[in-house]
């Protein structure tokens, strides 16, 4: 094995996904230079077989990437649990379909109402620094507008008050202009949001130094963070001032866990998902390869807080169909057939249903899921959307669920939330309260109870953080 010597940095980003990307592009708007380690491939080491055999749709194939995060980040996923870790691992993503809240709302009391007020307004420059789809109000006054066309049988719901509130989400799709009109107009390859799209809109490209490694640990040393990074059989040691974690949710617990040797399990927040499919009685004309959600209904009690999207079939969900369904080949030509009759809906639950946990048991990091049965709860919940649909005479009155297991959300947060005392737990400025080097940017800071879509929230919040660190 190489070793390599130590050098010290200033500040150190760790991970692309949307988080770190928009720390970079906000950060060096004032610096010079920073350094980014950001593994472009892993090979693969021992591949564990429980894992989720079924991909999400945008994710179909990527096997080895999962497995390479679930080994690089020395996790073991036990069976119950379906989680799949990151977005990505290795290389800048490829993969979209995503949705964004256009509203924020606070749901914990450690964070400031300063915080709060700065992130939504760097929720405002994201959307306008990448021209999004969608509108975004602030105190109701609509402040970002850059629209898009839905199905009539929608619209109607939008403008009258409903038992819901229904609204439409922000789409990840840049655009050049203004736009406003149908959704097939949009090229889905260049144009959706995704980190491999985003880094070509960098201006500042030749100011990030890339160290093709991935994190493996930290250590307290002197008065610096000394990271040890690995690619294959090399090793890296970088001594740095300031780190900032941008490696999504589970790995930057498990980092941290292993940082402050926390023995005990650590609670990852999600949003428990049920899909269902719908018939609807008008067609949804809809071309693209993998057409983001166009409409979201969102409960108004406040101890029923769930959110259900609306998706028109598409190319990519009857691939995924025909994977988890075998058998249903043959058919595949009478689905596409009638993918425009076809609504699929994810319907996102609270996270006080959350059931992943993540534990350190001899050396190794065990992610999993208790026997909780709640398939039967969202299942019931859901009900509601149903029958509000029907009532409305969108759908015919039959309808399928299938619940995808613990983790199969892929929405994963809240496990070092903002908070005034613990180990585990941030300062507003996203410091790691057990040591202030350490900057945390991913979901792990929030408690998305009502916020179903966080991303835009995340990546405006390390936007907020970059916009100080960089003064
Ligand atoms: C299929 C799918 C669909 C989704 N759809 C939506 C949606 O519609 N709306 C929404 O709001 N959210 C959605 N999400 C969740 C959303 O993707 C995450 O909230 C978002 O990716 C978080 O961004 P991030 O930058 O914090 O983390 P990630 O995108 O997960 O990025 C983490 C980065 O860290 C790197 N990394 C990981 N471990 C290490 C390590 N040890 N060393 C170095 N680098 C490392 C990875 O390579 C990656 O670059 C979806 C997730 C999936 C999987």
């Amino acid at each position: 094995m190489s070793l390599k010597k130590s050098k010290v940095l200033d500040v150190v980003v760790v991970g692309t996904g949307m988080a770190g990307l928009n720390f970079i592009d906000k950060y060096l708007e004032k610096k010079s230079k920073v350094h980014v380690i950001s593994p472009t491939f892993v090979k693969n080491l021992n591949l564990h077989t429980n894992q989720t055999k079924i991909l999400p749709s945008q994710m179909r194939g990527e096997h080895n990437k999962i497995y390479n995060y679930f080994n690089a980040n020395n996790l073991k996923i036990i069976s119950n649990c379906k989680a799949i870790g990151s977005l990505n691992f290795g290389g800048l993503t490829n993969y979209w379909g995503l949705q964004m809240d256009n509203y924020f709302e606070n749901n914990q009391p450690d964070l400031s109402k300063k915080t709060f007020k700065d992130i939504k307004s760097n929720l405002f420059s994201f959307l306008k620094r990448y021209n999004l789809l969608g509108t975004f109000k602030n105190t109701n006054r609509q402040i970002y507008q850059n629209d898009f066309n839905i199905p009539s049988q929608f619209t109607n719901l939008e403008k009258k008050p409903q038992e819901f509130i229904c609204n439409k989400p922000i789409l990840g799709f840049m655009t050049s202009k203004k736009f406003s009109g149908n959704l097939n107009a949009i090229k889905e390859e260049s144009q959706k949001l995704n980190a491999k799209n985003l880094f070509k809109k960098l201006d500042k490209k030749r100011k990030i130094a890339f160290h093709d490694f991935f994190l493996k640990d930290i250590k307290k040393k002197n008065n610096l963070i000394e990271l040890t990074c690995k690619k294959d059989d090399q090793e890296k040691k970088f001594l740095v001032k300031k780190l900032v974690l941008a490696t999504g949710t589970i790995a930057t617990t498990k980092i941290i866990m292993d940082f402050l040797k926390i023995k005990k399990e650590v609670k990852i927040k999600h949003h428990p998902r049920l899909l269902s499919v719908f018939l609807s009685r008008k067609k949804l004309d809809y071309n693209l390869n993998f057409t983001p959600s166009l409409f979201q209904f969102r409960s108004k009690l406040n101890k029923d807080k769930f959110t259900a999207d609306i998706r028109p079939g598409n190319k990519l969900i009857t691939e995924s169909i025909i994977d988890a369904f075998p058998f249903m080949r043959p058919f595949k030509m009478v689905i596409n057939f009638f993918r425009k009759r076809l609504i699929f809906s994810n319907f996102l639950y609270d996270s006080s249903l959350s059931n992943l946990y993540l534990k350190k048991t001899n050396d190794k990091f065990h992610l999993y899921s208790k026997d909780k049965k709640i398939d039967r709860t969202l299942r019931k919940k859901n009900k509601a959307v149903f029958n509000f649909l029907k009532k409305k005479g969108i759908i015919f009155p039959i309808y399928k669920t299938f619940f995808p297991g613990n983790g199969a959300d892929y929405h994963y947060f809240g496990s070092i939330p903002f908070q005034k005392r613990g180990k585990l737990g941030l300062n507003n400025k996203c410091q790691l309260l057990a040591e202030k080097k350490i900057y945390i940017i991913d979901g792990s800071a929030f408690n998305f109870r009502t916020n179903k879509y966080p991303l835009g929230i995340v990546a405006a919040n390390a936007r907020r953080v970059a916009r100080y660190l960089s003064r």
